[in-house]
Order: structure tokens, then C-alpha cells, then sequence
């Protein structure tokens, strides 16, 4: 379960919202049994339950874990969005498979169309599915999902990053092999992945003025859901042993 920090101290850690009632009602735990927390930022521990209220869940630190589950470098995934179901599968999966974070943008091509209530809607059930595929992956890092955002903001804020690309699927372009090559664990990606019907050049062009490279993800043509995961597997095989 995951835990705010301030609810996890060296000793014990609270729990609050959501995960009550799955602790009370759907588990039926009772004191004396042992549960995983994490606070979401690199730290988990084995708990005991100590008490267990419709309100709260208390639970002493036994041990602190130290599983290495997070992705030697930390990938960033811009995903135009999709339509459907299909952001919901990216995130869950992505989470699955590592990523550090996901910055959901519209471009050209977008189909769908989110306004403000769909918008709160739709992250607090994207933050739900990425908070319980987090969990049962034992992450110990809670991916961030950024608010949807325009394609430029969605350049526009990879700027810290370590490497930034755009996979072109049209175009030459350098492979993703040759971009981890160049990079060393502890280092950042930021991968701007497009929607159903991919990038307009204008856009691809806007991005390299921005310092991303253009990126081939091999030759067949992934679907927009598949191309997150296809990044992500690929910095398991080079960055994990
Ligand atoms: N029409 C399909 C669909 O409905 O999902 C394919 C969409 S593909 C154009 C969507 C995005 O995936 C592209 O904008 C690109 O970012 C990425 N992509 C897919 N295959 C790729 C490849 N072989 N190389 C680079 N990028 C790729």
C-alpha cells in the first residue's frame, strides 16, 4: 500500500482514503498481520497491523525492503492521447513495465476531445490505475501522471531531461539502441510517443528545435498503445541484469 510520507515515520506509518476500506472490508485484516508499504519516493517496509478503524489503519514498521524495482534510468512518457480505453491499458502497463512518468498531450491529430470535468475525471481514475498496477508490480516509486497538456507544453517541459526523443516511425532517424548507448544509469528520458495518427512533420520539426532527436522504434509500425511499452522493455533489456 502506498502511504503519504508524512504518514510514514522510521517507526510506524497511518493509512488513510481508498485503501481503509480495502485493508477492512476486502482483505478483512486483522491486527498482528503483516502488510508492504511504500511512501511512493523509494522507501518501503514490511508493517504490522496494530489497529484498524473505517477511518484508519495503523500498522508498526518490521523491516525496511530494499528491492531495486525502479528502472536504472528514469523514462518519461509523452503519449498523445488515445481514444477509448486505450491511455488506461498504456498506464497500466507502463507502470508495469517502469516508467517514471507519463505526460498525456494533444497534438494535430488528436481525436479526442477532454474538457475541464472529463479532464478531473478521467486523472483521478488514471492516478487509481497507476496507483494499484504500482502496487501489485512492487514499485517503490509512484509514477507521476502529469495533467493533459498541449504538445508544445509537452516539449516544453522535457527540458531537464538527460536525452528527449520523438518516435518517427517515417524518417530514418536514429534507434533506440543508439540513444541508451549513450546514456548511464541515473540519467532521464523524456519519449514523445503519437497519437493513432501519428506526428505531423511540422510537429517532428518543432521537437528537433528543441533539442529532441527523431527515433525509429525498428521497423514495423507499432500501434500508439504498443510504442510506450516496446521503449520501456527495451531500457529492461539494456539498463537490467
Ligand atoms: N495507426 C496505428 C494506430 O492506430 O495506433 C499506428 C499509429 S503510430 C503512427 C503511433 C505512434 O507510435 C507514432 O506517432 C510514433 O510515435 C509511434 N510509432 C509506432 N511505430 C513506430 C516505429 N516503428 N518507429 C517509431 N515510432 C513508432
Amino acid at each position: 500500500y502506498f502511504v503519504e510520507p508524512h504518514l510514514f515515520s522510521e517507526q510506524e506509518v497511518t493509512i488513510v482514503g481508498d485503501d481503509v476500506h480495502h485493508i477492512v472490508n476486502v482483505m478483512r485484516a486483522k491486527p498482528g498481520e503483516k502488510i508492504v508499504v511504500c511512501d511512493g519516493a523509494g522507501r518501503s517496509a514490511v508493517a504490522q497491523l496494530v489497529s484498524l478503524s473505517a477511518k484508519e489503519v495503523t500498522a508498526s514498521i518490521v523491516q525496511f525492503l530494499d528491492e531495486q524495482t525502479e528502472l536504472p534510468i528514469r523514462i518519461t512518457i509523452g503519449q498523445g492521447l488515445p481514444k477509448g480505453e486505450k491511455m488506461e491499458w498504456i498506464l497500466q502497463k507502463g507502470t508495469e513495465m517502469g516508467a517514471h512518468a507519463f505526460f498525456p498531450f494533444t497534438s494535430e491529430r488528436t481525436i479526442v476531445k477532454l474538457d475541464a470535468k472529463k479532464e478531473a475525471k478521467k486523472l483521478e481514475r488514471w492516478r487509481k490505475i497507476v496507483k494499484e498496477a504500482a502496487e501489485q508490480s512492487h514499485r517503490a516509486v509512484l509514477p507521476e501522471i502529469l495533467p493533459p497538456a498541449s504538445f508544445r507544453q509537452a516539449i516544453a517541459s522535457a527540458a531537464g531531461y538527460t536525452q528527449r526523443v520523438i518516435a518517427y516511425e517515417k524518417e530514418g532517424g536514429s534507434t533506440l539502441h543508439q540513444v541508451f548507448a549513450g546514456m548511464s544509469p541515473g540519467e532521464s528520458l523524456f519519449v514523445l510517443i503519437g497519437p493513432e495518427g501519428g506526428f505531423s512533420l511540422d510537429e517532428v520539426k518543432q521537437a528537433e528545435l528543441m533539442g529532441f532527436q527523431s527515433v525509429s522504434l525498428g521497423p514495423r509500425i507499432l500501434r500508439t498503445e504498443t510504442a510506450s511499452q516496446y521503449v520501456l522493455a527495451a531500457a529492461s533489456y539494456q539498463f537490467e541484469r
